[in-house]
This record gives structure tokens, sequence and C-alpha cells, in this order.
């Protein structure tokens, strides 16, 4: 199949702004060939975690990974790319640090499952869906 040219959101989380990983995580996207369309530091209010993480709605993590995305600034970033969706997926590695594949943004940077320092969408779908939920159209470039 071909490769599709895809967009996607990522997050760097506040445990990966905390403990300085901004430039870290935006050389790897960089060296990875990613394009990044926007990019914006936020404070997330309690309102837009809760609607952008609805579908984890009534989890038993739910709650804390609203405190914990709430807690302290986030950078997003909209991408583009070749298959950037699978391909941001695979460089961000596993939910969990301890399963993630070495090399992984996760591997390197995360705390715990809870605290993984980045978030990446996980479908075509999604990653428009995400990178309109933080980005009008002309903030895109
Ligand atoms: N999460 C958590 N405990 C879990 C699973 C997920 O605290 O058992 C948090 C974690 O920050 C994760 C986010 O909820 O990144 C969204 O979960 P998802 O299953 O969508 O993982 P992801 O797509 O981010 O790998
Ligand atoms: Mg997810």
């Amino acid at each position: 199949m071909e490769n599709m040219f895809e967009r996607t959101l990522l997050i760097i989380k506040p445990d990966g702004v905390g403990k300085g990983h901004i430039g870290d995580i935006i050389r790897r996207i960089e060296q990875e060939g990613f394009i990044i369309r926007g990019m914006r530091m936020v404070r997330l209010s309690r309102d837009q975690a809760a609607d952008f993480y609805a579908v984890h709605r009534g989890k038993p993590f739910y709650e804390g990974l609203l405190n914990y995305v709430t807690s302290g600034r986030v950078v997003l970033m909209a991408l583009e790319g070749e298959d950037a969706v699978s391909r941001l997926r695979r460089v961000i590695g596993a939910t969990d640090p301890a399963q993630a594949d070495p090399g992984t943004l996760r591997k390197l940077y995360a705390e715990n499952i809870e605290r993984n320092a980045v978030h990446g969408s996980d479908s075509p779908e999604n990653g428009v869906r995400e990178v309109a939920f933080f980005f009008k159209e002309e903030e895109l470039c």
C-alpha cells in the first residue's frame, strides 16, 4: 500500500516540559523528518483536558490523567508527513515506559505509565481531529 501524507498531534506533557525536555523532543522530531506546521505552549484547562480525553471517561486512570495533564504547561505541535501517525507512535514508544523500546521518547524521558512525557494521535482520523481541536487552519503554515 502507498504511504499516506498524514497529520498528527504531538503534546509534550507537563513532566516533559518540567524536566527540560522540550528541546530534546523537538530535535528528535526534526531529525525524524516530520514537518512542524504549528507549535504553541499552553496550560490546559480542566474542561479542555476532559474534552480532549473524553474517550477515556470512566476508566480508572481518567481522573488522574486530567489532574496530571492540567498540572503544568504543555507544548502542542501539529505535525505532518508520510505515515506521520504510525511513525510518530513508533518514535514515542509504548504507553508504559517500562514496555517502551530503547531509544523511544517515552523510554528516554517518561517516568511511568501516567507521567509518560508525550502524547501522539493514534489514527489518521484522530490526527486530523486532534490537530483541529487545538489549531485553527490559519494557524498552520
Ligand atoms: N494512562 C494512565 N494509565 C493507564 C493508561 C493510560 O495514566 O493505565 C494515561 C497516560 O498518560 C496515557 C493517557 O492516559 O498516555 C492516554 O492513554 P492511552 O491508552 O490513549 O495511551 P497513549 O495513546 O497515550 O499511548
Ligand atoms: Mg491514546
